[in-house]
């Protein structure tokens, strides 16, 4: 009997993240570095999706769909990222065509949180909750939209895009705009951030322990931090009345340290709500939740 293999691939800056699904079932998974320019990015995806397809046993009778998840702006109905802040070598080549003529298969792209988002709503934090925004939290700042169950790209694929709405500070961002959450919270620019006060911390997890043994100036940091959070996410909140806010990706751990600031920040701009009508917990999925979505995505 033909069975139908869905590959997902994770494109990320520092590695492709890859896996198999069979009937919805994890069967195999791997990962590869990243590459530094197109062409290299091409075959590195092709050589990873052909060896998880061997690897999961697919054979030449089976049916094997692709879905790439990539940073940035995707525009869907052309298959293409338009605007990679943070992996600029993909900007506005035919990613999907390229990719579905070396492989021959079907080939769905996607943008990375938000695959991470369908990845969680269907695997992960997110099963119980049929509408929510994922935060990845890393190099950049992304979000998926998750309403009732299912993943909201938008018109065409720029739907949650948290990272680059405006937040209260005016320093320049990635992509070219000032004030984007992702210029001040992002996982270097909170470092920075704690640095340029006078922390000695040359890492978020050193900048978290600092906290939790009690240094004031890293409690202080992350609980302005979490103010700025708290306000972005009323914004959405505001738009979609949304309850449920997730966070992922390597900066993820930090959430506690978050947690109350932006709460009670979220509650302040919301008309009247209260922090304990908002859920704000960490994503579960780790860096599984991307090529999870992305495979959810292939046709
Ligand atoms: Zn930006």
């Amino acid at each position: 009997m033909t069975k139908t293999f869905r590959i997902g691939l994770d494109l990320g800056g520092t590695a492709i993240k890859g896996g198999v699904l069979l009937d919805n079932e994890s069967v195999h998974e791997a990962s590869c570095e990243s590459p530094k320019d197109y062409q290299e990015c091409l075959g590195a995806l092709e050589n990873l999706a052909q060896s998880l397809a061997i690897n999961a046993g697919a054979s030449s009778v089976d049916i094997c769909t692709l879905g790439l998840a990539a940073p940035g702006a995707v525009n869907q109905s052309d298959g293409v990222v338009t605007d990679s802040p943070n992996l600029q070598f993909l900007d506005n080549q035919p990613l999907r065509e390229d990719l579905a003529n070396r492989l021959s298969w079907p080939v769905t792209l996607e943008n990375d949180a938000s695959a991470a988002a369908l990845g969680e709503a269907n695997f992960g934090a997110g099963k119980n909750h049929p509408s929510f925004l994922l935060v990845t939290l890393g190099t950049g700042i992304g979000g998926g939209v998750v309403l009732n169950h299912k993943l909201w790209s938008g018109s065409g694929g720029l739907a949650g895009e948290f990272g680059h709405m405006r937040a209260n500070h005016d320093r320049p961002c990635n992509c070219g705009s000032l004030g984007c959450v992702e210029a001040g919270l992002s996982s270097p620019q909170l470092l920075k951030w704690a640095q340029d006060e006078g922390s000695s911390a040359t890492s978020l997890p050193a900048l978290s322990k600092a906290a939790e043994e009690g240094d004031s100036l890293a409690i202080s940091i992350f609980q302005r931090a979490g103010a700025y959070f708290g306000e972005a996410l009323a914004q959405v909140a505001l738009i979609l009345d949304l309850r449920v806010f997730l966070l992922g990706g390597g900066g993820a751990p930090i959430l506690p340290h978050l947690k109350e600031a932006a709460l009670q920040s979220i509650a302040d701009r919301t008309l009247g709500r209260i922090p304990s009508d908002f859920v704000l917990e960490q994503a579960t999925c780790g860096n599984r939740a991307g090529w999870l979505g992305a495979a959810l995505c292939a046709d």
